[in-house]
């Protein structure tokens, strides 16, 4: 009975980096300054930049 009704889809902001390089890329949590083409953290492979190559909305209903 304390559970809350919820109509709305719960969704996480996701962010795609992308290696410079290689074609490594990873996923991970949209965070607050985030934009396509920003450089963000190092590739594991090979030590090159990785650039935001997109940001999307994901429902968080899938479990996989
Ligand atoms: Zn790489």
């Amino acid at each position: 009975m304390s559970q809350v009704n919820q109509t709305q889809q719960n969704k996480t902001i996701i962010t795609v980096l992308k290696c410079l390089k290689c074609s490594y890329s990873v996923e991970r949590q949209f965070r607050e300054g985030d934009f396509v083409l920003k450089i963000d953290g190092t590739c594991p492979n090979d030590g090159s930049p990785l650039y935001i190559w997109g940001i999307y909305a994901k429902s968080v209903n899938e479990k996989k």
